[in-house]
């Protein structure tokens, strides 16, 4: 069988994934990229979405994240993530909340920061929607 790999999924708050995969594929600023045992290093920027990874017993499994960055070496790929979560652990009512607060916010007129509500924005509905995947 090939080799697996290492990964570790860390954010400021809390260490979120630490286990052994056999693929790992996260979502790049550039695209999403996959890692495998033996890879060639290389760091990249990540966009906010999904890291998929299939585990060790060959199941696949699923973290949001934020973005952040990663840094794939030959045997281990380490992800840092503004904020992460498993899905399992995503509370959709929570995100549609923030979803809400975010739309309202962007709705207003005036001196709103578009930036900071539209990244608010943008990890609701992506929690949201990956919830939602584990239910289909
Ligand atoms: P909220 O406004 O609900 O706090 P947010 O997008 O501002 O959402 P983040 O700053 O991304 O939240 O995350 C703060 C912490 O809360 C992180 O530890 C993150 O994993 C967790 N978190 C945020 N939203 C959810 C959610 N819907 N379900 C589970 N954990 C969440």
């Amino acid at each position: 069988m090939a080799e697996n790999i290492k990964l570790e999924i860390v954010t400021p708050e809390k260490s979120v994934v630490n286990e052994e995969a056999q693929i790992v594929m996260a979502p790049g600023s550039l695209g999403e990229f996959g890692v495998l045992a033996g890879h060639t290093p290389f760091m990249t920027s990540l966009k906010i979405g999904a890291v998929r990874y299939v585990d060790k017993a060959g199941k696949e499994r699923f973290v949001f994240v934020s973005g952040g960055f990663a840094e794939a070496l030959p045997n281990k790929v380490t992800i840092l993530a503004d904020s992460a979560e498993r899905r399992k652990d995503i509370d959709i009512e929570r995100a549609k909340a923030a979803l809400a607060r975010a739309e309202e916010r962007l709705a207003k007129e005036g001196d709103i920061d578009f930036t900071r509500a539209r990244a608010a924005l943008a990890r609701a509905i992506l929690r949201i929607r990956l919830a939602e995947s584990a239910r289909l």
